[in-house]
């Protein structure tokens, strides 16, 4: 038997279980540790409340997670409840599947003026992340900014854009949805320092946002390179593209009251405003012959009384473990980071891909674990039932999967007809759900 320890149970973690699953068959007991009571990552905390069918992939990893060989051990922080020296003396292997929660931060002046808030805050505060129930965002005022060119900004963007009524069936919390309600937030600009062809946004999200109930998009025609420089793109970005020039051609819905405006080769410089963001300073670019922005030396004001910076995100430090400074995940050699302790997902390659995308890092970090410790071999170290005996020592208490299954019952069965359904947000509401 060997005893395997993976920390964090988002997606590259539950591959990476599988994985060793197929390695090992029966051979191995894995705990899949989790700072949160509950688990997925950010299926539950990250992926957009309205997409419930990418949520439902969670689904997919009911079969490992209810496998005899594997354990959730919610509740425990590594790092703050546990060491990773301490893990290494328990498991036979550790494997970081932590991801990346930092949002990166935006170094202009102004970036630390209320009103301006990272998407892993926002995205955490409508999705019901404990550590973001008191954002409180400001949507008094009538306009916002977002700023970046990928799905996470769309998402941001879209979140403030909807009606009540466009969440019916979705898992948003309801103080997200009191505090939508009552948003007098009227235009979105996403701003984005390089053009239409440059961006990291995928057809279906940005196809839905020629259909919302009050919101309407705007591009500009003159933002696209000629209609031929679209044949190089590749099929998928080629789709974007062509619905984004689709909006470009088609009048604003003078029906709908507010406006998602795409505001291409616009560099922020500075956010400023009386004690709290007013506006958005920016400068107009234009690409240079390595495809990078260059500024042009033309300025204008975005007003914004909330800016959301969606520009990336890196994984914390961990006591012990090497860091690489520059793409703000732990330092690894594909996957391996030291002697018997390894990366996966988002910790070992960065904030980049789709859920589907860590499914290759879990099976090949798998292979590094059973090239280290080839399967039919045996080990001395205690795995579970030395965590067990240490955080019990510590009065750290756990939650397994039975629990999350009546967490996720009790939610359910909250859910008021026509609302949607009822998250727990903060740990004291998780633990009187187990009736602690
Ligand atoms: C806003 C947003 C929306 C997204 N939407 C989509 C989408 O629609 N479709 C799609 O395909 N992809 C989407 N993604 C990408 C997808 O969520 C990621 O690819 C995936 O979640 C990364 O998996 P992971 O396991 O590496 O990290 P995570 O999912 O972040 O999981 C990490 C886990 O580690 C735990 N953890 C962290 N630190 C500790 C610690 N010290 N001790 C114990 N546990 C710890 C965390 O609580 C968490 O459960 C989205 C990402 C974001 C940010």
């Amino acid at each position: 038997m060997r005893h395997v320890a993976v920390i964090g149970s988002g997606p590259a973690g539950y591959y990476s279980a599988e994985a060793l699953q197929k390695h090992y068959g029966a051979d191995v007991s894995i705990d899949m540790i989790d700072r949160m009571p509950v688990p997925y990552g950010l299926i539950r905390f990250g992926v957009a409340p309205d997409h419930q069918s990418i949520k439902a992939v969670s689904k997919r990893y009911e079969k490992v997670a209810l496998s005899d060989n594997v354990r959730f051990v919610g509740n425990v922080t590594v790092g703050q409840d546990v060491s990773i020296a301490e893990l290494q003396e328990l498991y036979d292997a550790v494997i970081l599947a932590t991801g990346a929660p930092n949002d990166r931060p935006l170094e202009i002046p102004g970036s630390n003026l209320p009103g301006v808030i990272g998407s892993a805050a926002f995205v955490g505060w409508y999705n019901g992340h404990p550590d973001f129930a008191e954002l409180a965002p400001p949507l008094d005022a009538g306009a916002a900014v977002v700023i970046g060119n990928g799905n996470v900004a769309l998402d941001c963007a879209r979140i403030l854009s909807k009606t009540r009524h466009e969440f019916e069936g979705s898992d948003i919390v309801e103080h997200a949805l009191q505090a939508l309600d009552l948003s007098a937030i009227r235009t979105v600009t996403i701003l984005g320092r390089r053009g239409p062809h440059q961006i990291a946004m995928t057809p279906k999200e940005l196809g839905e946002l020629g259909h919302l109930e009050v919101s309407a998009p705007v591009v500009e025609g003159a933002d696209f390179p000629p209609l031929e420089a679209d044949e190089a793109l590749d099929p998928g970005h080629r789709k974007s593209i062509t619905i984004l020039r689709e909006f470009a051609a088609t009048e604003p819905d003078a029906a709908k009251p507010k406006r998602m405006v795409f505001d291409f080769f616009a560099k922020p410089l500075r956010i400023e405003g009386q004690g709290r963001a007013e506006r958005v300073i920016v400068e107009r670019t234009t690409l240079d012959e390595t495809g990078a922005a260059r500024g042009t030396g033309e300025t204008y004001d975005v007003p914004a009384s909330l800016v959301i910076t969606a520009i990336g995100y890196s994984s914390p430090r961990m006591d012990g473990v090497p860091y690489d400074d520059r793409g703000g995940k732990f330092r690894n050699d594909d996957g391996r980071i030291a002697d018997r302790l390894f990366a996966v997902g988002w910790a070992r390659r960065g904030p980049t891909g789709t859920i589907g995308t860590n499914r290759p890092d879990g099976y090949e970090v798998a292979e590094l674990v059973a090239a280290q410790m080839p399967p039919g071999t045996t080990g001395t170290l205690p795995g579970a039932e030395g965590l067990k005996r240490l955080l019990n020592e510590r009065g750290v208490m756990p939650t397994d999967y039975d629990d999350w299954r009546k967490i996720e019952e009790t939610e359910v069965g909250r859910a008021r007809p026509g609302s949607p359904r009822e998250k727990f947000v903060r740990p004291e509401d998780w633990l009187r759900a187990l009736g602690r």
